[in-house]
């Protein structure tokens, strides 16, 4: 429908100029090609093209201008408020997830729609990793650029910490190479300030030696709640930098190590990861192993395999939502369990509480994130099937959010929310990191073409 109202002779013209493809809806590919990870994001775009170099991406852009059609990009599809589609134009970048590592400056350049399962599979034949998001299928463009909190994070930081260039498109379609030494503020701009200012065509990142990683999961009953995250609190706030993790009140699934009686039920499950080998690991984490759990999955694994393990299915209706703590005393621990109870199971949803903390604490004024001084993070990650809980999930993940007020910093980590509205935007900031965003979005950006993220407004 909506091709019928472009000129075809610029769609013409597009396509000529074009190696990647140009889909519009009568495109048999258009359908498999459209879809979020957030199946309550429905939206059917006039064209979605996929370049497959920085000129495209230029081309792409200028169409889109010309036409008057809104713009979105996309990375790996997964951001939940549905930022990476439009029922304009889509520049789609999955035909530019090229990763070469280069050992020797354990560094490796990462197109700007690389998956975190096309990162880590080059890294880790060389001993190699940086921090990536916690599940495989994730765009490594839309993560970093938004700050990037993974499994690793405690002991190498975010992963923004570990950007050291960008080569960027820019709303004119000018090619920008921002770093510490060139185009500066941009650079500190790309720290935290998402898809604001161009199109991230190519990221380089330093690498860190990882030789071995455990991953720890155990699970209790979810009654057995309270007493395991009053534990797994008190097991964090005294534990080295290589452990990270997450504490997840979840659906039993049908695999092991779920046990026969929490199949299908709510449970409370500890995720342990250490950057280390397996004896180290249950030394570090014996205060954890002397709960009682009764299902248990712990060894030694590749980080890729950590991913993979624990890949969120796409398809589902989703809303997550995110607070920051600067304390978790056991009133808040109770409240934090109790809420659990009222998350849609079965369902893939998860009840989550991250430790943060070790180097994500460290440089926290670097860069445009102020929530990475709180030691806990609360994220209610909801994804369920059925129209009819969608008043229940969202009720859920708010309340949380209400009962834990008395313990919030204020500041949020925008990658883990949906539009929650500009006063939000503006926490995911501060207002002063705010103030020098704009400005920097002022320059690159002053028209706010690229407006599909959580937006910050050019300066005036
Ligand atoms: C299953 C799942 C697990 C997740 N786990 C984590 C996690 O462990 N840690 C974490 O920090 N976050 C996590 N997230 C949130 C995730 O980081 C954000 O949703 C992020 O925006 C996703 O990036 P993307 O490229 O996949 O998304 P997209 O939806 O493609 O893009 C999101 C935003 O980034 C912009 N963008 C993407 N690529 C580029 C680019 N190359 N240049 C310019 N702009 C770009 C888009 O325009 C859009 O505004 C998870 C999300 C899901 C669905």
């Amino acid at each position: 429908m909506a091709s019928r109202m472009l000129h075809d002779s610029a769609l013409n013209d597009l396509r000529r100029k074009f190696t990647g493809e140009v889909l519009t809806p009568d495109d048999p590919a258009y359908e498999e090609t459209r879809p979020v990870f957030n199946a309550m994001i429905d939206r059917s775009p006039a064209v979605i093209a996929l370049p497959r170099n920085e000129a495209e991406v230029a081309r792409a852009l200028a169409y889109g201008r010309t036409e008057g059609l809104q713009i979105a990009v996309r990375g790996g599809g997964h951001s939940v408020a549905g930022n990476s589609i439009s029922d304009g134009l889509v520049v789609d970048l999955r035909h530019m997830n090229s990763v070469t590592v280069d050992p020797g400056a354990r560094t490796v350049r990462v197109g700007g729609g690389a998956t975190m399962a096309d990162l880590d599979g080059a890294t880790q034949p060389y001993g190699l990793a940086t921090t990536g998001g916690r599940v495989s299928t994730t765009g490594v463009g839309g993560f970093v650029l938004g700050g990037g909190s993974g499994w690793l994070e405690r002991e190498f930081g975010l992963a923004c910490d570990n950007l050291l260039a960008v080569e960027l498109v820019t709303a004119d379609g000018e090619l920008v190479r921002a770093t510490g030494h060139n185009n500066r503020e941009l650079f500190w701009a790309l720290h935290g300030g998402g898809g604001n200012f161009g199109v991230a065509t190519s990221m380089t990142l330093r690498l860190h030696p990882l030789p071995a990683l455990t991953a720890a999961l155990l699970m209790w009953p979810a009654a057995a709640g309270p007493e395991v995250v009053r534990a797994y609190r008190d097991f964090m706030e005294a534990a080295p930098d290589q452990a990270g993790g997450g504490l997840i009140y979840l659906t039993g699934g049908e695999e092991p190590p779920v046990p026969e009686d929490l199949v299908g039920k709510l449970a409370c499950a500890s995720l342990i990861t250490y950057t280390g080998r397996e004896a180290e690991a249950r030394d570090v984490m014996a205060p954890m192993l002397g709960l009682g759990h009764t299902g248990e999955l712990i060894g030694q694994m590749p980080y890729a395999q950590v991913q993979r393990m624990l890949d969120d299915p796409p398809g589902y209706r989703n809303y997550w939502s995110a607070e920051h703590l600067d304390a978790f005393p056991d009133e808040a621990v109770d409240l934090f369990c109790a809420r659990a109870h009222d998350m849609v199971v079965p369902s893939p949803s998860q009840h989550v509480l991250f430790p943060q903390g070790g180097a994500v604490a460290r440089g926290a004024e670097l860069y445009p994130l102020p929530w990475r001084s709180a030691p806990w993070t609360v994220h209610p990650f909801g994804l369920w099937e059925d129209p009819a809980d969608d008043a229940r999930a969202k009720e859920w993940a708010r309340g949380l959010r209400e009962d834990l007020r008395p313990w919030t910093s204020g500041a949020v980590y925008l990658n883990f929310i949906g539009q929650e509205g500009r006063d939000r935007v503006v926490a995911g900031f501060g207002p002063e990191n705010y103030r020098r965003l704009a400005a920097v979005k002022a320059q690159y950006d002053p028209e706010n073409v690229f407006r599909l993220n959580h937006n910050i407004t050019p300066a005036a």
